[in-house]
């Protein structure tokens, strides 16, 4: 297919480790409240469960690039996540077999513009606008992966001061929970991509800081914003 009205968008990739080739990115889904401490940082109520929001395809931010400070925000928020690349699609996928859908994990960061998530919430309006701006998702290149989901720690720091210092094993959904509620709402399919909720010690950014984040065992990543 090449007879299109207008220029085609260009499909949004990210780098896999160890080849040249690239995972194609053809949506992101991202759990929202996975970490107790965290929601309680949030100020959510102990008892509800994580939900899933979007952010578009196009919103990654990928190894070498910057991430531009967005428009109409004065509070950018940082949230550290284990992100999960899928290979294999498919509906209702039992827990069990959850990973067995999965290509590789990646280290990724939620970029957020509290100030507007924050109006939203208490209108009862969408999140889009505070979640799914342009280039919202930093992301490593993809490490491929077999066996039992990364469990370690989870770092972000910003201009080399520790911000977030957890466990991913500390997820309330664990990866293939995730996998498996995800593909009740969804067909998934491969390209799809999931950020996995963040741990406590969200915070702002401003212009010029950098932010480096690590998940032990599946990567690191590096960017200005600028
Ligand atoms: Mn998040």
């Amino acid at each position: 297919m090449s007879n299109f009205v207008i220029p085609a968008p260009p499909l949004a990739t990210v780098p896999v480790e160890g080849t040249a080739a690239r995972f194609p990115v053809r949506r992101i889904l991202c759990v929202g409240r996975n970490y107790a401490a965290h929601r309680r940082e949030m100020g959510g109520d102990d008892r509800d469960p994580p939900f899933f929001f979007t952010k578009p395809a196009d919103a990654v931010v990928t190894p070498g690039e910057d991430a531009a400070y967005p428009t109409l925000t004065s509070n950018l928020h940082h949230e550290m996540e284990l992100v999960v690349a899928i290979g294999k699609g498919g509906t209702n996928i039992p827990v069990g077999e959850a990973l067995d859908h999965i290509f590789g994990y990646a280290a990724g960061v939620d970029l957020t513009r509290r100030d507007i998530q924050n109006a939203a919430k208490d209108k009862g309006q969408p999140w889009d606008a505070s979640k799914g701006f342009d280039r919202s998702a930093p992301i490593s290149a993809i490490r491929p992966w077999t066996g039992p989901a990364p469990q370690g720690r989870i770092t972000l720091s910003v201009n080399g001061q520790v911000k977030q210092d957890a466990t991913v094993a500390d997820m309330i959904w664990s990866v293939p929970e995730i996998v498996a509620e995800a593909s009740k709402l969804w067909a998934l399919a491969p390209g799809d991509l999931i950020y996995t909720g963040t741990p406590e010690g969200v915070g702002p950014l401003v212009r010029g800081d950098t932010v480096t984040g690590e998940i032990e065992g599946v990567g690191s990543l590096s960017f200005k914003v600028v």
